[in-house]
């Protein structure tokens, strides 16, 4: 159950040419490899060049599984889910999908645009995960994210931690990141904060190898070992984005125009 297009709606969709190449969703690629998409509900759709969200599906699936603690896996961009379980919230009694159920987002929703979804700026990572665990019925540690960006060749991906109230990102083994201070741009000590800088894994063939700096303020957990997994390597917490930065994540992106009436 996803709060995504199908792979095809969305790589269609903003679609152009640049120096006679195809320009496409970077997500949209992302989904179109994933090995379940024959039983996954897709709940936006493509209609006359605008994306609908239709949340009939999803309150159809939430009652069916409902105390069952069936295996279930719900996702995608983090506004709109957030924005359903928030309008359901005061129409339903929560249900109970049991920790056979996780739920996973990605494509960089959490400054959800403003105008387009009518909830603020920023979603906050604690209270989305404590709103739709409480709704849905979902264990707090069944909730994981992923970080990544278009120019970036990995991915990282993060648990939920309920110390932290925060999700914990592992940077991967083959990759590097650093976070460097705001102000004299050195690498910071453990629980420190600053600027993320991504240097990509070198001899792949679709990206360079390339190192950047961007403008999203990540805090180092740890250098050696995840505190709650146990995972060895680098461990760091997302902050927010530089102030004045635009909303620009694949899934702020995907909340436009249509959205906003259901
Ligand atoms: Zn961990």
């Amino acid at each position: 159950m996803y709060f995504f297009p199908r792979a095809e709606e969305m790589k269609a969709f903003n679609r152009g040419n640049f120096l006679n190449k195809v320009c496409e969703s970077y997500l949209g690629n992302i989904v179109d490899i994933y090995t379940y998409l024959e039983s996954t509900i897709f709940l936006l759709k493509l209609q006359d060049g605008k994306m609908t969200l239709d949340i009939q599906p999803f309150i159809e699936y939430i009652k069916e599984h409902n105390g069952k603690n069936h295996r279930a896996a719900l996702g995608g961009s983090t506004p709109l889910f957030f924005k359903t379980v928030l309008s359901l919230k005061d129409k339903m009694k929560p249900v109970e999908l049991g920790d056979g159920a996780t739920v996973h987002t990605g494509g960089g929703g959490w400054d959800g645009r403003k105008g387009n979804i009518n909830i603020g700026a920023t979603i906050e990572r604690w209270r989305f995960v404590e709103e739709v665990s409480n709704f849905l019925g979902i264990p707090q540690e069944n909730f994981t994210d992923t970080y990544s960006f278009t120019e970036n060749s990995f991915t990282m991906t993060g648990h939920y931690s309920r110390e932290h109230r925060d999700y914990l990102f592992h940077v991967p083994e083959f990759a590097h990141v650093i976070v460097r201070d705001i102000k004299t741009l050195k690498p910071v000590k453990e629980g420190q904060r600053g600027f993320i800088q991504v240097l990509n894994a070198y001899g792949t063939s679709a990206f360079a190898g390339a190192s950047i700096l961007v403008d999203d303020i990540g805090e180092v957990v740890s250098y050696t070992q995840c505190p709650e997994c146990g995972y060895r390597g680098m461990v760091i917490k997302l902050i927010g984005r530089v102030k004045g930065t635009e909303a620009k994540g694949c899934g702020a992106t995907l909340g436009g125009d249509g959205v906003g009436g259901n």
